[in-house]
């Protein structure tokens, strides 16, 4: 998955000069707010959007789905959003892709899914499987890949949270 597409960024940091330590987020037209003290330091600044950013996707997550949810979520997901023209043969979470969100391998039909994604909000995870389930056919990111993969539900919105999440932890 890659997130350089986005041009929606999730994620707006306020720094207030009448603030001392208390930080409060809020989301305004789909972007989170984080207001900060002014005096925080770059590394504080980037400890409270993490907090911040874990506190509100630990209300919504895909935490517990296991490999047999996830494999009924992207037949769910094909028949959907792809029409059913996603071939797989298997789908499973994976602890070692540090740099990727998801991968595919179309001539085995094997699709990984990184763990990370384990405490994003649904509708992010269903956009990575959306985009790795057409890659199984359609390789590449050209506007004809994106016109199946942007079907996922509140895609583009995904993208911008995953930017943020790459960029803050
Ligand atoms: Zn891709």
């Amino acid at each position: 998955m890659r997130s350089e597409h986005s041009n929606d960024p999730e994620v707006k940091v306020i720094r207030s000069p009448r603030r001392r330590r208390t930080i409060q987020a809020r989301v305004v037209n789909g972007v989170v707010e984080i207001r900060i003290p002014a005096a925080f330091s770059r590394r504080q600044e980037d400890d409270a959007v993490a907090d911040m950013l874990a506190r509100m996707r630990a209300k919504s997550t895909s935490q517990g789905v296991g490999d047999a949810e996830l494999e009924a979520r992207a037949h769910q997901l094909n028949a959907s959003v792809l029409a059913g023209r996603a071939e797989f043969t298997s789908i499973r979470w994976v602890s070692n892709q540090n740099t990727r969100w998801g991968s595919c391998t179309p001539s085995t039909g094997q699709i990984r899914i990184s763990d990370r994604l384990k405490d994003v909000p649904a509708y992010v995870l269903d956009a990575v499987v959306v985009h790795e389930l057409t890659h199984t056919f359609i390789p590449g990111h050209g506007p004809e890949f994106w016109e199946w993969a942007d079907r996922a539900p509140r895609a583009e919105r995904a993208k911008g949270y995953l930017e943020a999440l790459q960029r803050h932890g």
